[in-house]
């Protein structure tokens, strides 16, 4: 384990491997007339390739492009009103994740509404919800679940616990994303050309290497399954440049490690036990059919949605770009506000909030490279 680690941030290693991107990068632009284009689709890799120097080293062989797997970045506006609604009633308690707390909603921000007083907690871990409902059972403990495939089975152990608990004041209210829904969406959007996808290392262990075979098989796209570390990410880069040069499509799983063929059967069934796919509200996309997961009825005592009637107001309009970043379709710097009215102390989308939005990567590693 531990060479395995020397190995992936070895200088000499990288070094090779970088030279290997640029050769094979040049050949591609020879054949094709452009930059190989390559979205790298969680928010952990778009930081990795960032804080790496990756991202800046191949500026001018590989074009990157942000995809839609921060699920902070994706979260609809509506859920955040939605929670600050909630929290004016003083007999609940709202629980979500530290990022949640400064993503702007149409008026203010969790952390905002905090400061005004509201019971609104920040969470290590979703399951400090179930002990904070049992410590307060005069109040209705509600958690904002968002995530993607890595976070549903910890929101369906959640469920689990409470349905074994016999909990009547605890509930969920499900902002959950799936990656397949979106990837499918993207492409057959085509807003942006793309030449494969850098797939998502935490889902992927859920979901496991098979999941992605829709992708070569339906739109003729490569993926990779990497890891975080620089010689990681800059074998998969190579790798997905071989399919490109050889305008084959395939999946490569070179994570095999940790990523196995069928994934972690427990927690898939963990999830399909609790939740059904719904349809989901992404941020700067809209509804997706089949892109979310929400409580299936015999669990509805659990569901916040339908425990609680939320009056929202309507949805404000900023000049943040956030929707199409998270599409690919623009890098952060192209929006007017970057590093001017948004940034890390005033972020004005969730995209700057995140520590794994786009802007935010940008803006703390990659300012000066453009
Ligand atoms: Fe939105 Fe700020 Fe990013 Fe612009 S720089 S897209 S306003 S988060």
């Amino acid at each position: 384990m531990l060479e395995t680690m020397r190995q992936s941030t070895n200088p000499d290693i990288c070094k090779a491997m970088l030279e290997a991107v640029h050769k094979k990068a040049e050949q591609f632009q020879i054949n094709n007339g452009r930059l190989p284009v390559y979205m790298e689709v969680c928010g952990s890799h778009t930081m990795a390739l960032a804080r790496t120097g990756i991202k800046q080293a191949l500026k001018d062989s590989v074009q990157f492009v942000s995809g839609p797997g921060c699920p902070v970045c994706v979260t609809a506006q509506e859920s955040i009103d939605s929670m600050i609604g909630l929290a004016k009633d003083e007999r609940t308690i709202i629980c979500t994740f530290g990022d949640m707390m400064r993503v702007p909603g149409s008026t203010k921000t969790l952390v905002e509404e905090k400061a005004s007083g509201k019971d609104i907690r920040v969470l290590y871990s979703p399951i400090e919800a179930i002990s904070i409902a049992e410590s307060n059972l005069d109040k209705e403990v509600i958690f904002l679940g968002i995530g993607f495939e890595t976070t549903i089975p910890i929101l369906a152990f959640l469920v689990q616990m409470a349905v074994e608990k016999q909990m009547t004041n605890f509930s969920i209210w499900m902002a959950t994303k799936l990656v397949e829904p979106i990837l499918r969406y993207l492409l057959e959007a085509a807003e942006v050309q793309l030449d494969g996808f850098i797939l998502p290392g935490h889902v992927s262990i859920v979901l496991g290497e098979s999941s992605y075979q829709y992708l070569p098989q339906e739109y003729g796209m490569s993926g990779v399954i990497t890891g975080f570390e620089p010689a990681e990410l800059l074998s998969g880069i190579n790798k997905l440049l071989d399919l490109s040069l050889k305008k084959e499509a395939a999946i490569i799983n070179d994570h095999p490690s940790i990523v196995t063929k069928q994934g972690n059967a427990v927690a898939q069934e963990l999830m399909h036990r609790y939740f059904y796919n719904s349809n989901e509200a992404w941020r700067g996309i809209g509804n997706i059919p089949s892109s979310g997961m929400d409580l299936k009825p015999e669990y509805e005592r659990f569901n916040a949605k339908t425990k609680y009637q939320v009056h929202t107001v309507t949805v404000k309009k900023t000049k943040c770009r956030c929707g199409e970043v998270i599409r690919g379709m623009i890098s952060p710097e192209k929006c007017p506000l970057f590093a001017k009215a948004c940034h890390p102390l005033h972020p004005i989308g969730p995209c700057m909030v995140s520590t794994e939005g786009s802007c935010s990567a940008y803006y703390h590693y990659m300012r000066e490279s453009y």
